[in-house]
C-alpha cells in the first residue's frame, strides 16, 4: 500500500489526543482536570436546543443548498451588519460544518508548490498543518509575548514576497489570548495595499469573545481589501455549539463559487436542523452569550493571578477567547516535559506551546473554559507538582 506523499506532510490538533490520553486516564480511574481542550463548558442555549430540535420534528432530515439554507445566509449577513457595521452579500456566505472547513477551503484553494502562506505561530495547529499539506511553504508570523502577542506588521509585510498567496491572521487567538489592535492592523492593511496578489484569511471566530479594555476589530472594516478577503467565523465558541458542528465563511464575490465547489465535493452542506438551530442562535435572545462572557472574564483575572504565583510560571493578561499562555521557561522543563508531567502526577490536562508550533516552546496553554472550582484545584495541584513536599 502507497500513501500520497501528502499524507507524511498532514500535522494534527494536540488537544484531541491529550483528550483522549486524558480520558483513558479516567477510565483507569485517575482524577483528571481538563484544561486542555477548547470548548466553552456550558450547555448550548436552551432556545437553540429547541429549535435543533423542532427542526427535527419539521423535516429538515435533507440535504440542503451547499452553501446553506437561504434564511440562516441572511441571519449571518445580518448579524454581521449588527456587530461589524458592514453591509454583505448573503450570496457570498457560506453555511460549513464548523470553522474549520472555510480554513481547509482557503488553504486548498491558493497553497501549492512553490507558493507560500503566512501564518501565526504559535497559532491553531490546523494552519501549519493544511499549509504543509497543501504543499505551499508555510511561513511563520512571530507574535510578540511583550506586545500582548500581537505581531510587528512591518515585520509581517516584509516577509511577503511574489509567492506569498495568502495570509491567515487570527484576532483573537488562539492559543495565545491575544487581540491584534487597531493600530497594528491599520499598518498591514495598509501594507497589504501594495501586494494585491496576497488574499487574506481572517479567522475571527472568537469574535465575541473579548474583554475589557480590548476590542475586536474586524478585517472586514477595511474597505480596501474587502475584495480578497476571506473572513470564517462560526457558532462552535460563542454559543457553545462545538458538537453541532456549524461555521460560517464569508467570500469575495469571485471566490464564493470556488467555495461552494470545495463544499460540494466534500460536506455537500451542512446539517439542515443544525442550520436552523444556528439561526435561532444569532436571531434569538442573546443574554445567554453575555453571561458565558462574563463567566470566563472572571476566571481569566483569576487563573492569571493564580498562574503568575506558580514557581516558574509568567502569563501576561490575555484580552480574548478563553486561554491563558504563560511563559514557563522559569521552570527549567520544555513544554512537553510539563505537559506530560502535570497530566501524569499532577491529573491536569493542559496543551504544550509546541503543540502550535516552534514557536510555542516555552509556553502551556490553559483552557478556562471550566468551572472556577476546577480551575482552583487544577491550579494546586500544579503548585504540588512543582514543589513536591
Ligand atoms: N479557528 C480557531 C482559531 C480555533 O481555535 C478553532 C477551534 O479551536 C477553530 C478555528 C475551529 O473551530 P470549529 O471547532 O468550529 O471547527
Amino acid at each position: 500500500m502507497t500513501l500520497a506523499k501528502r499524507m507524511s506532510r498532514l500535522g494534527t490538533e494536540s488537544a484531541f489526543e491529550i483528550l483522549a490520553r486524558a480520558k483513558a486516564l479516567e477510565a483507569e480511574g485517575k482524577s483528571i482536570i481538563n484544561l486542555g481542550i477548547g470548548a466553552p463548558d456550558f450547555r448550548t442555549p436552551a432556545n437553540v436546543v429547541e429549535a435543533g430540535k423542532k427542526a427535527l420534528d419539521d423535516g429538515y432530515h435533507f440535504y440542503t443548498p451547499a452553501k446553506g439554507l437561504p434564511e440562516v445566509r441572511a441571519a449571518v449577513a445580518e448579524d454581521v451588519k449588527r456587530r461589524r457595521g458592514v453591509a454583505i452579500d448573503p450570496d457570498c456566505v457560506q453555511i460549513v460544518p464548523g470553522g474549520k472547513p472555510t480554513m481547509f477551503f482557503a488553504i486548498l484553494m491558493f497553497g501549492e508548490e512553490g507558493t507560500e502562506i503566512l501564518y501565526p505561530n504559535p497559532g491553531f495547529p490546523i494552519y501549519e498543518s493544511m499549509i504543509e499539506f497543501s504543499g505551499a511553504k508555510a511561513v511563520p508570523i512571530e507574535l510578540l509575548e511583550e506586545k500582548g502577542f500581537q505581531f510587528d506588521p512591518e515585520e509581517v509585510l516584509a516577509k511577503i514576497n511574489p509567492r506569498t498567496r495568502l495570509i491567515i491572521v487570527n484576532t483573537p487567538a488562539n492559543p495565545t489570548g491575544g487581540v491584534i489592535g487597531r493600530e497594528a492592523l491599520d499598518v498591514l492593511v495598509a501594507g497589504l495595499e501594495r501586494h494585491p496578489q496576497v488574499t487574506i484569511l481572517a479567522d475571527e471566530i472568537y469574535s465575541r469573545l473579548v474583554y475589557e479594555g480590548a476590542e475586536h476589530v474586524s478585517l472586514l472594516a477595511y474597505p480596501s481589501i474587502r475584495d480578497r478577503l476571506i473572513l470564517l467565523d462560526g457558532w462552535s465558541k460563542t454559543f457553545s455549539m462545538t458538537g453541532w458542528r456549524l461555521g460560517w465563511g464569508l467570500w469575495p464575490k469571485h471566490l464564493i463559487a470556488q467555495a461552494e465547489r470545495l463544499q460540494i465535493n466534500s460536506n455537500s452542506c451542512a446539517s439542515a436542523a443544525v442550520q436552523v438551530a444556528g439561526m435561532e442562535a444569532l436571531r434569538g435572545p442573546q443574554h445567554a452569550v453575555d453571561e458565558m462572557l462574563a463567566a470566563f472574564d472572571q476566571r481569566r483575572l483569576r487563573i492569571v493571578r493564580e498562574l503568575n504565583d506558580l514557581p516558574g510560571f509568567s502569563c501576561v493578561m490575555p484580552q480574548g477567547a478563553f486561554y491563558a499562555f504563560p511563559n514557563i521557561t522559569g521552570t527549567g522543563m520544555t513544554s512537553r516535559e510539563l505537559q506530560d508531567m502535570l497530566l501524569a502526577e499532577a491529573g491536569v490536562a493542559t496543551v504544550a506551546g509546541t503543540a502550535f508550533g516552534a514557536r510555542g516552546e516555552g509556553y502551556l496553554r490553559f483552557s478556562y473554559a471550566s468551572s472556577l472550582e476546577n480551575i482552583l484545584e487544577a491550579i494546586a495541584r500544579v503548585r504540588s507538582a512543582l514543589q513536591p513536599a
